[in-house]
Parts: structure tokens; C-alpha cells; sequence
């Protein structure tokens, strides 16, 4: 496992590697769980050559969301991707990609400013931003990310495909809790108390895929029982069940359709997502 803190650096590992080598790639924030390590596991198991990088990117941050408290611990996620076959592990500065001078954004309209692109304002322009610089530094074949943040994979396959760059996204399963909170590294925020109001998040979930199951089609009611069970134990952010495939608001659904959800818990604001059909 090779350390690269440079854009330079990583730049020529990259040059350097065999063009015959299938290379994966795993962009985090750091603060690592089973969730992100499904990814490398993922990225192990389908590519030759597997790079992770670890970027606390401040503009996907609105101004009072949570930067400067973020969990961050380099020394346990190296630890923790050393139980992997990683290759490269790439952390850039802050300096290095936002230089003084720095101009240029990424936007992709529509898919961004909905759902949790509506309540983070320039959240998915400092995504699709940090991501396709990093996909212009690593170059890789395939993109692992996970299904938790169905939004993001989304809005970042959008612009893959419409700024024509060959690297493909892999979306992988939500990796989750024994008691079924989607693992999260904002999880760390929850004292025990907020801890066992957060599953409120996956049981709206199942209620919901139940009631699906026995029949009932209409979105507004099935939106209906998971606002009100969650709202019994946090604020709902919002709640809205969509098409998957474009995430637009759908009035009656089919197993293929998707809830989608974020919940504040006191200040910290949590995201789960399923197929009504799963
Ligand atoms: P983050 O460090 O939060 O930016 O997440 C980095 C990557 O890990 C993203 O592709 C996330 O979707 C993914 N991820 C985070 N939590 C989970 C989870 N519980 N299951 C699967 N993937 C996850």
C-alpha cells in the first residue's frame, strides 16, 4: 500500500501503471467503515489494481453544515484498508485542489437541485466538481460508490456520460448495522439515545416496502406512514418515493420505484434509500 499526497505524484504513479491492468477506484471521506470497505472489496474483486483516496472535499459543505467537525482518524483508516489488497492510497490537500486562483465548477441540472440537493444548496456541485478532478488525476476503469448516497451516483453518472469521460461507476449495496441503520461516518455524531431514534430511518423503510408488498400503490400514502413513523422520533428533512432510474416524484408506484429519505436526528441529519420491491 503506496501513500501519494500529491496530485504531481499520483499523476505519475498513474502513467506508470500497465495499460493491461483493470484500475478501480474508491473516492471517501475518510472515517472508514464496513460500508466504505465493501467498496475496496468490490474494487478487489473486479479490478487488478485498486486505489482509494480519502478527501474531506469542504465544497460539498453548505456554511452551517458539519466541516470542521467531520470525523477524521488517517491512522485507523491505513490500518483498516491494510486488511485489503490497496495499491494506492491518494490524500490530497485542500491547497492542492482548490488553489487560490481556483474558478471552475460542475454542475448537472435538474438531478442537483432536488431531494437532498434541495435542502444542501451547492452540495452536488462540490461533488461532481471534487469527483471529476479526482477522475482526472486517477483515470480509472470503474468508480466504486455505494447505493446509500443514491442521489450522488445518480448526478455523477449523469455527468460521466454527458462530459463523454470513459471511466463507469459501480453502485454497490447499502452496507448496514445489525439492527438496520445505514452505516455512515456521520453515525459517530449519535449519542446511544439518537443512536436508537436513527433506526427510525430503515423501519419507516420496511413499513413502507411492507405496505407496498400488500397492495397499497399510492405514493402520497406510503409516504404518509413513513413520514409519520419517523417524525415520532426526529425532523424529516424529506421523504419522497421516485422513479429509480430518474428520480422524479412518482404518484402511484411498482416494486421497481424507490423511498428516498433524509432525517435530522436533534442535528444530525441522516440518508437511507430502498427499492420498494427489495
Ligand atoms: P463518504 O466517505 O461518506 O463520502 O462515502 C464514500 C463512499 O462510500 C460513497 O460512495 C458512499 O456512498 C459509500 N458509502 C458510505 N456509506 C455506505 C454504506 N453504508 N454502504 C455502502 N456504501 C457506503
Amino acid at each position: 500500500m503506496q501513500l501519494v499526497h500529491t496530485i504531481a505524484e499520483m499523476r505519475v504513479v498513474r502513467r506508470e501503471l500497465p495499460t493491461d491492468k483493470s484500475i478501480g477506484f474508491v473516492p471517501t471521506m475518510g472515517y472508514l467503515h464496513e460500508g466504505h470497505l465493501s467498496l475496496v472489496k468490490a474494487s478487489n474483486d473486479n479490478c487488478d489494481i485498486t486505489i482509494v483516496s480519502i478527501y474531506v472535499n469542504p465544497s460539498q459543505f453548505g456554511p452551517n453544515e458539519d466541516l470542521s467537525s467531520y470525523p477524521r482518524d488517517l491512522e485507523r483508516d491505513l490500518h483498516l484498508l491494510s486488511q485489503y489488497r490497496v495499491d494506492y492510497v491518494f490524500f490530497p490537500t485542500n491547497e492542492q485542489i482548490y488553489p487560490p486562483n481556483y474558478k471552475t465548477w460542475v454542475e448537472v441540472e435538474g438531478l442537483s437541485g432536488i431531494l437532498c440537493g434541495a435542502s444542501r444548496p451547492g452540495h452536488f456541485r462540490g461533488v461532481a466538481t471534487i469527483v471529476l478532478k479526482l477522475v482526472n488525476i486517477v483515470k480509472p476503469d470503474h468508480i466504486f460508490m455505494g447505493s446509500k448516497d443514491f442521489q450522488q451516483v445518480k448526478v455523477l453518472q449523469t455527468m460521466l456520460r454527458d462530459l463523454n469521460l470513459e471511466s463507469r461507476i459501480v453502485a454497490c449495496p447499502i452496507v448496514r448495522e445489525a439492527d438496520g441503520l445505514a452505516m455512515s461516518s456521520r453515525n459517530s455524531y449519535l449519542d446511544p439515545a439518537q443512536r436508537q431514534r436513527a433506526l427510525c430511518l430503515s423501519q419507516a423503510i420496511k413499513l413502507v416496502q411492507q405496505a407496498t408488498a400488500s397492495g397499497e400503490r399510492d405514493a402520497t400514502k406510503l409516504q404518509q406512514i413513513a413520514e409519520e413513523h419517523c417524525s415520532q422520533y426526529g425532523q424529516v428533512d424529506y421523504i419522497q418515493i421516485v422513479d429509480s432510474e430518474n428520480l422524479q416524484p412518482l404518484k402511484q408506484v411498482d416494486s421497481s420505484s424507490r423511498i428516498i429519505m433524509a432525517v435530522f436526528i436533534d442535528r444530525v441529519r441522516l440518508i437511507d434509500n430502498a427499492a420498494l420491491g427489495e
